[in-house]
């Protein structure tokens, strides 16, 4: 019957924001429209596959919802790198804590280094359960530029600019491109053109966007960037949707707001990334 309501395609993928912040969790009054938990988002595909990315202290709610839905018990989680806001959530992943799930761990680490960090967070003194009898079955993967098929996805890293090190994801899936690009300093000319290439016709672009231009002086070598430099790659690579990812701990919504505003005179289609949105994603 036709409704005359106008009909919305299927989306490609859905990308869902469980952590947001950068640097520290910040439940405080003043941030909590946009939200206070340290990075996590995750892929989902129409086929019900979904990839998580970091592990910050968005990941417990992440983990809350999966416990509701019994059957997933196939899980693949995907680290930019191993610094605090993107890890601290990990220990509070209910998923981890039954049997019969099996969580495969990826990052552009080794597998043996990528194990020895995870266990060495959850070790006495620091956390009262060791890593080695959580009773879910884990695995450690590397994964490098080569693009690797996960069902009906495939995703890649890329090595981005930042202290320590840290990579980007691409995940392909239904004709659409998500590019993941959090703690990643602009002006190392090699990481700028991976990053530009990985995020070239990207349909969603998540950018480290943690600064403003005034704020960046003082920070440069920190290892992020800002919304100025997040919409110069938008337009540079031709993305569909720009996401400001990775808010400063110190920026209330109100100058999130006032960001935002200021972001979209350089780049229009620009979003803040806002914690329990969702993004749906529509293939080209
Ligand atoms: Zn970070
Ligand atoms: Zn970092």
């Amino acid at each position: 019957m036709e409704t005359g309501v106008p009909q919305t395609p299927n989306p490609a993928m859905e990308v869902r924001l469980w952590g947001v912040r950068g640097s520290v969790p910040t439940p405080c009054i003043e941030n909590l429209r946009v939200g206070g938990n340290t990075a996590c988002v995750d892929v989902v595909l129409p086929t019900g596959e979904r990839f998580i990315f970091d592990a910050g202290t968005g990941i417990r709610n992440l983990g809350l919802a999966e416990a509701e839905r019994p059957g997933q018990t196939d899980l693949h989680v995907f680290l930019t790198h191993f610094h605090w806001d993107h890890l601290q959530g990990l220990p509070f992943f209910q998923p981890l804590y039954s049997a019969g799930n099996t969580i495969t761990f990826h990052s552009g680490w080794t597998a043996e280094r990528l194990r020895e960090v995870l266990s060495g967070q959850m070790t006495n003194p620091y956390f009262p359960v060791r890593f080695d009898l959580l009773a879910a079955e884990m695995r450690f993967e590397q994964l490098l530029e080569e693009p690797v098929g996960f069902g009906a996805a495939k995703i890649a890293s890329f090595a981005l600019n930042h202290p320590g090190g840290a990579c980007g994801y691409t995940v392909d899936a239904g004709g659409a491109r998500v590019v993941y690009a959090t703690d990643h300093e602009h002006g190392n000319p090699e990481a700028d053109a991976r990053l530009l290439k990985a995020a070239t016709g990207a349909d969603v672009l998540i950018y480290d966007a943690q600064f403003t231009p005034d704020e960046y002086p003082s920070h440069a070598g920190w290892g992020h960037g800002t919304w100025l430099e997040a919409t110069r790659v938008a337009k540079a690579a031709g993305v569909r949707e720009l996401v400001l990812f990775h808010h400063d701990p110190g920026h209330t919504d109100d100058e999130m707001e006032r960001i935002l505003a200021e972001a979209r005179v350089h780049f229009a289609a620009t979003r803040l990334a806002v914690e329990w949105e969702t993004i749906s994603v529509v293939g080209r």
